[in-house]
């Protein structure tokens, strides 16, 4: 659940900025994706952990309501609910505090329980928001069964080298990519050379998401940018997950990867015109912002 605070501008260590407006809206980032894979026309089932309290029922509610199957959330009697604290500014710049809660007792045997519909899967998306063991046996799970695989390495954290090879697409921002790489990113050509590095670990794609630049991607057959669609931004929480969705979204349907990264910087600028990580785009939307 995201708890967000709409602030005149961002706190420094130790400040209080006061003013601000509150509201709360179920969020988590594989939870967004899920929603907006469905809103693009996705049949999606969502693998998690939710608490036994109002958060946990809320965010579960959401997914229904989006028609999202829920079968493989399960309840946690022992832990809370994840939730975010999130500051936003006038630019829809944020600043986000994370308790992962319920999220961080996702296990391998969830996903176990959850291989029949991975294995029957056009696209796993993967975040980095439950451990890592379970990310990596589903990675194995899909890799198997010849099912794409889409990691976005938020929050991010060093991948053990033997994940990459199970990765079709690896889909870091900047500052992951950065993170992952110890590469400068400032340009685009830089940038380039970052996703390119990222594809030498073994995925076998790279496509980086470079905010308000649109993206860059690198593949055995292809490289290069796509900018980014020009929009009024008024919160970014949540740009990389409509991304990531569209993006798997896009290659479920058999979109090379270059239209796959335009598709996404569509999908991801409408987005970023709305506030809530959840407000993600309709198909119908994205469509017309392609035909523009
Ligand atoms: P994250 O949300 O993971 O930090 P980014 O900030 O890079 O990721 O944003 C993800 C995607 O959202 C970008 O690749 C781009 O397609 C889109 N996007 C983000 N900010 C803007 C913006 N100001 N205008 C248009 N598109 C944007």
């Amino acid at each position: 659940m995201d708890l967000v605070v709409k602030v005149p501008r961002l706190p420094h260590v130790g400040e209080t900025v006061t003013g601000g407006v509150f509201a709360t809206f179920p969020g988590g980032k594989g939870a967004n994706q899920a929603v907006a894979a469905a809103r693009l026309g996705a049949r999606v089932f969502m693998v998690g952990r939710v608490g036994e309290d109002d958060f946990g029922r809320r965010a579960r509610a959401a997914l229904e309501q989006e028609g999202v199957d829920v079968t493989f959330v399960r309840t946690d009697s022992e832990a809370a609910t994840g939730v975010a604290l999130i500051g936003v500014d006038p630019h829809g710049r944020n600043l986000i505090l994370v308790a992962p809660g319920a999220n961080a007792r996702v296990s391998p045997d969830d996903v176990e329980q959850a291989g029949e519909v991975i294995r029957a899967a056009a696209v796993l998306l993967l975040q980095l928001e439950i451990p890592m063991e379970a990310v990596r046996r589903a990675a194995q799970i899909a890799h198997e069964a010849g099912v794409r695989v889409v990691l976005d390495p938020a929050p991010v954290a060093p991948l053990p080298g033997d994940l990459y090879p199970l990765l079709d697409v690896l889909n870091p921002n900047e500052i992951e990519a950065h993170a992952l790489t110890g590469l400068p990113l400032g340009s685009t050509e830089e940038a380039v050379r970052a996703a390119e590095a990222l594809y030498r670990r073994g995925a076998r794609a790279a496509v980086v998401k470079l905010g308000e630049r649109g993206a860059v991607y690198a593949s055995m057959g292809a490289r290069g940018h796509v900018p980014a669609f020009p929009v009024a931004a008024q919160d970014t929480t949540a740009a990389g997950d409509a991304f990531a969705a569209a993006l798997g979204v896009a290659l479920a349907e058999g979109k090379p990867l270059g239209q796959a990264v335009r598709f996404a910087n569509a999908a991801a600028a409408l987005k970023v015109t709305r506030m809530g990580a959840q407000s993600m785009p309709a198909r119908s939307e994205v469509e017309a912002l392609l035909n523009r």
